[in-house]
């Protein structure tokens, strides 16, 4: 049997980065508190015994108080994992071991990994292991998890306790000539009744009854309502007199008292300290300047703007070659398929639509490579504390920052783990508030969207558009919060304190897996559901053929053509596909007979089911100035945006069927008369703000726990996007913008 270990420890404390140390899994590692929400898992071998690990959430408590704290909480007590290993940041013991205690106090087996251990020596703490071990009574490892130090012993003594199987008993601690006595009573009435006891220890219970914990209580009130009650009163009582003399209620006392049993155990020579401890740290001297008032913003701004200054140049060499690759594989596949319906689904439906999305994979992985740049030197965390001013005024809490910055605040994220994010806000109203307005952000999947109209035609300043986006799409988040705030998600704000985590100097593994994975979850997705989304849409866009009347009229168009000329001419035409070698007579007869054949396609793709739902639609899209085909893909992105980018490739692919003609789409959508300016800045608009993915709504669905928000935000977003683009376009065209 694999044991299970499970490992816990405070936000920040290098959870993931021993969980990636020791199962090799790729994962997220984050510097801000709570982006590990999910259970991650991975299996370790270490002398030849399997364990199975898990990564808990991020705690500084085992109260109810939070999400994160009940996952954990609830992992351990009901999974029951061989070992905890609590992993406790060395720089950081104090607050750190609050958590220990916790688990020392449920009785579950701990070993401490008192991690960041380079970095309490580097700030002048030494520690001494084996009086903190015998003062807590567990056993601690030192170790660095950057590096894998101590990985090896901690697994060892892991080992060690999984085989030794002793059984583990609560931790006994003083709270108090209050508590302690009520506590012992209600234990000993909780053992008499079996009260919840085969899950949880009848100490804890009483605890948590103490601390007033809702999960506890509610789970004792369906086990029995009147029982669950008798211990409420006794919790009465105690916090009646508490109140009463010390103006405190039993949860904080209790709180104090872990606080008093840590800070004695420090106080017994743990820790010493070389110099001088109120000397600024390195991180406190850069903070002075990154988050000052005054220049924070104006740093947080210009490297924003340096990010997608240093994608945006040194992708495009990449981006290039993706793209011929891409272009040779079609005209490879045009010169040996014979024509038919085979060849259009392979040429137009899978190496158009697939390419589309995979040449800008360089692209991505040049953003993400910023952004874990930025992510692991802790930078983010100050952007995070920044923007916490400016999002009190708009109703959201300092901690919906960071779901905003997960799905693509910056650039390049993704609104379903972003709307999974919010479950760290402690207060409702905020969180679904935040969890309506990240899907505005731009996700990984819009990029491209944007890339290929900024590319087309904004070239001479991408940056500076991509910049003006994300602004767009910022400004329009915080007013539909606020407006959400003031309207069907009223209510006060919540106090919230944010911390600061040090700065650190990313390591290039780190920022390696960071983008590579993330960069491979795009590809996948290109590979998959793209793949599959672009099949039915090429088939939508393909049949049913045009009516054997109309292709008639065009044969007949085309045999005009041919009797009107000669035949040698003809001959000439047919055999020789190099125009440049042409006499004049067959030059101006195969161009015009490529012009009916793209004529021919595009009156098909009218035809089509795609086409007709586009064309019914024209008679609002237009307002907004969007055509049949822009319809088709906008309505192929309500499945995944990336698709907006591979059925335009496709529609327009299939319009212009002479392949030598066939560019980048860019290059498409800049020489067509249909489009302008102003029509791609009208569609960016559009793209920012309208339904989210169909992911993303199975998501909102989930996490606010009613289909009817899923379907509030399709509709209002799509709305809001409409109203919104038709302004920018109407606007536009009266005042001539834009070449509108
Ligand atoms: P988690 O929130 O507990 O999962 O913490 P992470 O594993 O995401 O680590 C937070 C940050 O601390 C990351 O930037 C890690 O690279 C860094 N880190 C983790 N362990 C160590 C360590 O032992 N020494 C140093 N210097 N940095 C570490
Ligand atoms: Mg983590």
């Amino acid at each position: 049997m694999k044991a299970t270990i499970a490992l816990a420890g405070n936000p920040n404390a290098g959870k993931t980065t021993f969980f990636n140390a020791l199962t090799g899994a790729r994962q997220h590692v984050g510097n801000y508190p709570g982006v590990t929400v999910e259970k991650k898992e991975g299996t370790c071998i270490h002398n030849s015994s399997e364990f199975n690990i898990v990564d808990l959430p991020g705690t500084y408590s085992l109260t109810a108080y939070s999400p994160e704290e009940l996952v954990a909480r609830d992992f351990i007590v009901k999974e029951k994992p061989g070992v905890v290993i609590n992993i406790a940041d060395a720089s950081n013991l104090e607050r750190n071991l609050y958590l220990t205690l916790q688990f020392k106090e449920l009785g579950v087996p701990v070993c401490i990994a008192l991690n960041m251990m380079d970095v309490a020596k580097k700030r002048g703490i030494e520690i001494d292991i084996s009086k903190l071990s015998k003062l807590m009574q567990t056993p601690v490892i030192p170790t660095v998890a950057r590096t894998g130090q101590g990985k090896t012993e901690l697994m060892s003594q892991t080992d060690t306790i999984v085989r030794e199987n002793k059984e583990v008993l609560p931790l006994e601690i003083s709270y108090g000539d209050d508590i302690d006595p009520a506590i012992a009573e209600m234990e000993d009435a909780i053992i008499k009744r079996n009260f919840l006891t085969e899950t949880y220890p009848a100490q804890w219970i009483a605890l948590k009854y103490m601390e007033n914990d809702e999960q506890i209580k509610s789970a004792g009130d369906s086990a029995d309502a009147d029982f669950s009650a008798m211990l409420d009163g006794i919790v009465k009582r105690v916090s009646d007199h508490t109140l009463a003399t010390l103006d405190l209620y039993p949860e904080a006392i209790i709180a104090d008292h872990r606080y008093g049993y840590i800070r004695s155990v420090i106080k017994q020579g743990v820790i010493k300290y070389r110099h001088n401890r109120n000397r600024l740290h390195i991180s406190d001297k850069i903070d002075q300047v990154a988050t000052n008032r005054f220049a924070g913003p104006l740093i947080m701004v210009a490297v924003i703007f340096a990010l997608y200054h240093f994608t945006f140049t040194y992708s495009a060499m990449p981006v290039g070659w993706i793209e011929a690759l891409f272009g040779w594989l079609g005209s490879v596949a045009d010169a040996n398929l014979a024509d038919g319906m085979l060849k259009s689904l392979i040429i137009s439906g899978v190496i158009d639509g697939v390419g589309g999305v995979m040449g800008f994979v360089p692209l991505i992985m040049f953003m993400f490579f910023g952004i874990a740049l930025l992510e692991d030197s802790g930078y983010f965390a100050r952007v995070a504390f920044m923007l916490d001013r400016v999002f009190r005024i708009f109703g959201l809490h300092g901690s919906s920052v960071m779901p905003f910055i997960i799905s693509g605040g910056i650039a390049g994220g993704c609104a379903v783990p972003g709307v999974m994010a919010t479950r760290t806000l402690k207060s409702p109203r905020e969180r679904m508030a935040t969890l309506l307005t990240v899907p505005f952000m731009n996700c990984g999947a819009k990029l491209p969207v944007f890339a290929v109209l900024v590319a087309a035609f904004f070239a001479d300043n991408e940056a500076e558009v991509m910049l003006l986006i994300t602004l767009i799409a910022w400004a329009g988040a915080l007013s539909v919060a606020k407006l959400l705030r003031i309207t069907v998600i009223k209510g006060p704000a919540t106090p919230f304190v944010m911390e600061l985590p040090p700065y650190r100097l990313p390591t290039f593994k780190g920022l390696a897996i960071h983008t590579w994975e993330r960069t491979w979850q795009y590809i996948k997705k290109a590979g998959t559901i793209i793949l599959g989304i672009s099949i039915i849409l090429w088939a939508m866009m393909t049949f049913p053929g045009l009516p054997n009347t109309e292709s008639q009229k065009f044969d007949n168009m085309r045999k005009q053509l041919k009797a009107a000329a000669l035949p040698s001419t003809i001959l000439e035409t047919d055999s020789i596909s190099d125009n440049g070698k042409l006499s004049e007579p067959a030059k101006t007869l195969k161009e015009q007979l490529t012009a009916l054949d793209s004529r021919e396609a595009e009156a098909a793709l009218k035809f089509s089911v795609a086409g007709r739902m586009g064309t019914a639609l024209e008679f609002f899209s237009s307002w907004a100035g969007f055509d049949w085909r822009t319809n088709i893909a906008l309505v192929g992105g309500f499945a995944a945006k990336e698709i907006v980018v591979s059925t335009l490739g496709t529609a327009y692919s299939l319009g212009a069927v002479d392949s030598e003609e066939t560019g980048s789409l860019s290059e498409v959508l800049a020489k067509s008369p249909d489009w302008s300016p102003l029509t791609a800045f009208s569609l960016i608009v559009f793209m920012i703000f309208y339904a989210p993915c169909f992911v993303t709504i199975v998501s909102i669905i989930r996490e606010s726990g009613s289909w009817k928000w899923g379907v509030f935000s399709m509709a209002f977003n799509t709305l809001l996007a409409f109203i919104l683009a038709t302004i920018v376009f109407q606007v536009g065209s009266a005042l001539e913008l834009l070449g509108g």
